[in-house]
């Protein structure tokens, strides 16, 4: 499903706004913003509970929840980056670029297997500067 088109430093702005009317930048501590996400995603899981592989994986009438339960996940996502003083669409493409060296697509597709489940001179080990 494509996502509506918009910019994620304005997102970030739009949140932290959020916050500052608000005076929660006080509250809004990385270990506070880190649990807080935890427990949202914890929110997120209660929805899909003993679903199994059901289809669809949402129970029916529960779609909003599940969008807003993911919405709160990306909102403290963002102000945990924020906060923490990570760039988070940086941190992203440079994740993505350790996650191809480390994956490759040659050794990995249709494949579950972890990194270092798999021999071959195309994947690169653990202990490698490339490799998180
Ligand atoms: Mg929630």
């Amino acid at each position: 499903m494509p996502f509506a088109d918009r910019n994620l430093e304005d997102i970030r702005r739009e949140v932290a706004a959020f916050a500052d009317e608000r005076d929660w930048a006080q509250f809004h501590s990385p270990r506070n913003l880190l649990l807080a996400l935890m427990g949202e995603v914890g929110e997120a899981a209660e929805i899909v509970r003993w679903q199994g592989d059901a289809q669809p994986p949402v129970p029916p009438g529960k779609e909003e929840d599940w969008a807003d339960e993911l919405a709160d996940v990306f909102t403290l996502l963002i102000r945990l980056a924020d906060r923490s003083g990570v760039d988070l669409t940086t941190a992203f493409a440079r994740k993505l670029q350790k996650a191809r060296a480390k994956y490759p697509v040659a050794a990995f597709k249709g494949s579950n297997r972890k990194y270092d489940e798999v021999e071959g001179p195309e994947v690169r080990k653990s202990g490698s500067p490339e490799v998180v």
